[in-house]
């Protein structure tokens, strides 16, 4: 890594960002990633969102899953999920070993503002010390939240698929494909039983 410090060209972005890399005239990824996205034909890719969609959609019950903390991404899609494409989205969640007041508010607005919210809130006790652990042995002791989060929505997804299919859960395969719409990157997850879900994941 350089110990020069860098701007870009476009944006000012600096070299000191965590993840920015410069092309060689010193243009921001975020930048190049801007210019590409006008090359994609938006409206053609809401079609296949909404083809998808179209195989999962259930009256009586969920019909999508989706993570969502109460942050500006979660419940862009969870709004986009219910209010634009009209699906019933089960929202889930972990919280952190030390919720911020501010967060704890927008969670709680997300869920008043008309959504299912399942909020995972682990043994307390547990927690402290498998961060503390991570902390001593890698120096990263938000570790353990950052597991937690990347896996409570399959763990929820299959416990769901569970109830409903009992023995016949030895038939679920999961697979997963990349599908992109607007700025927000969504991985599709297909739990391939009879009580078919899809998991919409932002990143
Ligand atoms: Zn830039």
């Amino acid at each position: 890594m350089s110990n020069t410090m860098q701007y870009c060209t476009r944006c000012l972005t600096p070299s000191t960002r965590p993840r920015v890399v410069f092309n060689e005239e010193s243009v921001c990824n975020a930048c190049q990633w801007a210019e590409k996205k006008k090359l994609i034909d938006w409206p053609q890719k809401w079609n296949e969102l909404e083809k998808l969609c179209d195989g999962f959609r259930r009256k009586d019950d969920f019909d999508v899953i989706i993570p969502c903390s109460g942050g500006k991404d979660g419940s862009y899609v969870a709004w986009k999920m219910k209010h634009d494409l009209g699906m019933h989205p089960l929202c889930v969640t972990v919280s952190p070993p030390l919720q911020t007041e501010i967060g704890r508010c927008n969670l709680d607005n997300f869920r008043n503002s008309g959504f299912d919210l399942i909020e995972i809130r682990p043994n307390l006790e547990i927690y402290r010390l498998l961060c503390k652990r991570m902390f001593v042995e890698q120096a990263r002791s938000k570790f353990p939240f950052v597991i937690a989060i990347s896996t409570v929505v399959a763990h929820v997804a299959l416990k769901l698929a569970m109830f409903a299919l009992s023995v016949e859960f030895l038939k679920v395969s999961v697979f997963s494909i990349g599908y992109q719409y607007s700025k927000i990157l969504l991985k599709v997850i297909h739990i391939n039983c009879s009580k078919d879900l899809i998991i919409f994941f932002h990143t």
